[in-house]
């Protein structure tokens, strides 16, 4: 088989644990398996580069010079991985992502994908080495590094087994698979033998790191076999899957809440209440790129003005604010909120799973300031203080932990 493998940044978090991963790699090249691993910078290293440049820069900048910064975690990983295979008698050939053949669009410090030239990638592994990849990189078309956006190793890992047409793809982190919930958070949440790409695509947008959101996509659209599992033990992990074994998945109403810490409110009071002010606003937040996520909008009052509410990203809102600066009479931004979310598709066909979230909110004194659905998922605004305490509670009233 030709396999891809993932290892995140706590499993290659020392010197000692990129041992361990080696010697894992080694297990499935024996037994007959051909490899391509793809690495995260080393546990921490990330967020230490962008402090470094935010020594100099408060608001580190979404700037090439960031790519080339934060790219160099990821590479020397990949370097002293392929060392490490090698004085153990295994062939290994280290790549960063443009070597890889990985090339992406110019958007820095978040580029997309475009297509992977796999040439080296398949002459290496004819070669019978083992092929390993920083994650997290690939060049735009004039060759300059760019990087994929936080979590950015899970799809640097689903893109090349799509385009290598592996026969499996395995995320190996810190934690056994995908849970009801963060583990960390509830000790109660039950591990998932498998989970349908929609749930965990509306799971990992919704702020379950577990697996990159953008990675979840294109698995389900490259059909890639995922499996996410522990680097650290050999038990078996978390299916994803295209499979809809609809008569299990209609008795599960819920499969998982997720809790979104990196999430901050904008609010323009005095917004001008008439047609094409709200499309003035998003399209000027779109063309800088601010993923806005739930919006609300209050009725008018007498004045004719009405008062906007939205949230983005923690780290995209003084550039929020600064973009609708002038479009309201005041805008304020609070980053003390967090986004607390239930998904399931048993949600289509059941009734009474938002009045449970609502009242489970209420019994426990929590305000709920801000609510969006879709089909499959709820989400809910808290004061940041309320996050845990709402997973922990949301968690056991729909029985998770049973
Ligand atoms: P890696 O460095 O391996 O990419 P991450 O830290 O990005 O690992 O993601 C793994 C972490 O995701 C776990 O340690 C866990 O705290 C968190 N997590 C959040 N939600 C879930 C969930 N539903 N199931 C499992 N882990 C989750
Ligand atoms: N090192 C990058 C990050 O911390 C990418 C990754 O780990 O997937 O976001
Ligand atoms: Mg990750």
């Amino acid at each position: 088989m030709l396999i891809v493998q993932k290892y995140g940044g706590t499993s290659v978090g020392t010197l000692e644990r990129i041992q361990e991963v080696a010697k894992r790699v080694i297990e499935s090249k024996n037994a007959g398996h051909s490899l391509v691993v793809i690495v995260s910078a080393m546990s921490g290293v990330t967020n230490r580069l962008i402090e470094y440049a935010e020594f100099f820069s408060k608001n580190a900048p979404q700037s090439k010079d960031m790519d080339m910064l934060l790219s160099a975690g990821e590479r020397i990983t990949s370097s002293l991985l392929s060392i490490a295979l090698n004085t153990m008698g295994y062939k290994a050939i280290a790549m960063s992502g443009r070597n890889a053949g990985i090339i992406t669009d110019a958007s820095a410090t978040k580029a997309r994908i475009k297509r992977i030239h796999t040439k080296n990638i398949q002459t290496a592994l004819d070669d019978d080495k083992i092929v390993v990849i920083a994650g997290f990189q690939g060049v735009n078309e004039d060759g300059e590094v760019t990087t994929l956006g936080r979590g950015g190793s899970d799809l640097s890992a689903v893109a090349v087994a799509g385009a290598l047409k592996a026969d499996l793809c395995e995320i190996y982190t810190d934690v056994d698979g995908v849970y009801t919930t963060d583990p960390r958070i509830e000790p109660k949440a039950k591990k998932l033998d498998k989970i349908s790409y929609d749930e965990m695509l509306e799971l990992a947008s919704m702020g379950a790191k577990v697996l990159q959101n953008r990675s979840v996509e294109l698995a389900k659209k490259l059909n890639v076999n995922l499996i996410t599992r522990s680097s650290f033990n050999h038990n078996e992990g978390t299916l994803i899957t295209g499979e809809n074994n609809m008569q299990n998945m209609e008795d599960v109403v819920i499969s998982g809440i997720a809790l979104d810490k990196n999430q901050a409110r904008v609010t323009l009071r005095g917004v001008v209440d008439k047609p094409g002010v709200a499309a003035e606003i998003f399209s000027k937040l779109a063309s800088k790129n601010i993923n806005v996520d739930m919006i609300i909008q209050n009725t008018s009052k007498a004045d004719g003005t009405t008062t906007l509410g939205f949230t983005v990203p923690e780290n995209e809102m003084d550039l929020a604010k600064q973009v609708v600066d002038g479009l309201a009479s005041s805008v304020e931004i609070e980053a003390d909120i967090v986004k607390v979310s239930i998904v399931g598709v048993g949600m289509k066909s059941h009734s009474g799973v938002a009045s449970k979230a609502f009242s489970t909110l209420a019994n426990e004194g929590i305000n709920i300031e801000m609510i969006s659905t879709s089909e499959i998922k709820i989400s809910i605004i808290v004061a940041a203080k309320y996050g845990e305490l709402a997973v922990r509670a949301l968690h056991n009233a729909y029985e998770l932990d049973a």
